[in-house]
């Protein structure tokens, strides 16, 4: 089963074009990293997917997304439901200046949960998927300014699980943290996609090896190979992908 299948996807900001026919279907329940040097549209495919790029001024966009049997681009998608369904976790930790619990419960407060019972189970729950329940569960009313780097990653996580996302989008979601921080999580995506699909843009190929089970090549705009993750690092079917891959360039 696919979470998206998309054709011929083109995106300009301005006279610039930064995607350049991408066609790709994109597996459920799988964890696909997206590699390639900087600048070559990582970020901007990865914010397509949840209508992120909306907010950008001056972009435009052509092509077709189907997210399950949703065309996200139609008139009548529902961008705010289209958000809590395909989740994002950005590169850099940004907890709101608020507490643990308050983080996590602003999402389903926003969607009309109020009970305290209910909220207190969303909490547990989330934060237990983000694997943090247990460094938190005695300070859920301190503020998440107080956590470490690694542990507001996951606490983003967690915030994002709250609203029971389909798919997480993660942009290069470790590059900020230390090698133990990343290494939890590593283990927590792999965890999470027995219940979500997982895209994430990293510039680490050792991460994409160690975590994805797909991965996408981007070069300058250009989708140039997409494969299983095992495929696209030992037998890349394409020259530039075989430079990348093998620390040629990047
Ligand atoms: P990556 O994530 O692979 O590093 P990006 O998707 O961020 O690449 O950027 C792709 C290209 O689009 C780059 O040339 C970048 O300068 C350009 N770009 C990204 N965001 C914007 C923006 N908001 N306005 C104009 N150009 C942008
Ligand atoms: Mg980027």
């Amino acid at each position: 089963m696919n979470a998206f299948e998309i054709e011929n996807l083109n995106l300009w900001y301005g006279e610039h074009h930064a995607l350049h026919d991408i066609c790709i279907n994109i597996p459920a329940n799988q964890v696909t990293a997206l590699i390639g040097p900087s600048g070559c549209g990582k970020s901007t495919f990865l914010k397509v997917l949840n209508r992120m790029q909306d907010l950008v001024e001056g972009v435009r966009i052509e092509g077709k997304v189907m997210f399950g049997d949703q065309d996200i681009y139609a008139p009548k998608t529902d961008v705010d439901q289209l958000r809590t369904r395909v989740g994002m976790v950005f590169q850099k930790a940004n907890p709101f200046p608020m507490s643990i619990y308050d983080n996590i419960a602003y999402g389903p407060r926003v969607h009309g949960i109020k009970k305290k019972d209910e909220l207190d189970a969303i909490v547990e729950e989330s934060l237990k998927g983000a694997a943090l329940w247990d460094e938190v569960k005695d300070r859920l009313k301190r503020s998440a300014l107080g956590l470490s780097g690694g542990q507001q990653q996951r606490l983003c996580i967690a915030r994002a699980l709250a609203v029971k996302p389909e798919v997480l989008l993660m942009d290069e979601s470790t590059s900020a943290l230390d090698p133990i921080s990343t290494g939890q999580i590593e283990d927590l995506v792999g965890v999470l996609k027995r219940d979500y699909t997982v895209i994430m843009v990293t510039h680490n190929m050792q991460q994409a090896v160690r975590v994805s089970d797909y991965a996408a090549f981007f070069l300058l705009g250009d989708l140039v190979e997409f494969a299983k993750t095992d495929d696209l690092f030992n037998r890349p079917l394409d020259k530039r992908t075989a430079d990348y891959v093998s620390g040629r360039f990047g």
